[in-house]
């Protein structure tokens, strides 16, 4: 007989209809060689992602993204940078603190290809998590990266970034091939969709 390792890549990464995006992650005990190989995997597969993605970057992942249901998260370091692929891994994430006021910004998921949503978030999180080597420390993030750490930590709960803006019309976008966010059709395009609200 023979095995062989199937290499990470954007293939790995599950979207929409999948129900597996909302269920519930677990906490991770032991941080074994198996976890290290499925944060390894979620980097290449969110590069690999990227690389065929004209207009958008990849920007963090979960790990339930390539359909381990784990609560791991890893976020890029610059992501005005594409040349620079490294991530900071962060294993049980946990919002400890919600600060500052809810804005709205636009949000994509490399789960759900092509929608775009303006969702509100806080503009200040305090995050505690622990490191690969199981070191526990914490963060603070503003803005941006405020944002991007609900994203996360909501997948690692079976939330997606849709399900804050269900009953918001006005609220869902689509990126255009030239790269421009159009707003869409709500009774059209998302109302009804199944490939969305397939719980
Ligand atoms: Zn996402």
């Amino acid at each position: 007989m023979a095995t062989a390792k199937v290499k990470a890549s954007k293939k790995s990464i599950i979207s929409l209809p999948n129900q597996h995006l909302r269920q519930r992650s677990k906490k991770v005990g032991l941080i074994s060689d198996e976890i290290i190989q499925i944060v390894d995997d979620m980097q290449v597969a969110t590069i690999d992602w990227e690389k065929s993605r004209q207009h958008e970057v990849g920007v963090a992942l979960a790990a339930i993204q390539i359909d381990k249901p784990l609560r791991i998260v890893i976020v890029r370091n610059n992501p005005d940078n594409k040349d620079d692929p490294s991530f900071t891994t962060f294993i049980n994430p946990e919002i400890t603190k919600y600060e500052g006021k809810k804005i709205k910004d636009f949000e994509g998921c490399l789960s759900v290809p092509n929608v775009y949503g303006k969702i509100p978030r806080y503009s200040k999180v305090r995050v505690k998590a622990l490191s690969p080597s199981g070191k526990p420390f914490r963060t603070t993030a503003e803005g941006f990266l405020a944002r991007v750490f609900q994203h996360e930590i909501d997948h690692t709960k079976g939330t997606v970034f849709i399900d804050h803006i269900k009953d918001k019309p006005e609220a869902f976008y689509k990126l255009t091939e030239t790269g421009e966010l159009e707003k869409l059709d709500y009774d059209k395009d998302i109302k009804d969709n199944d490939v969305l609200w397939a719980y």
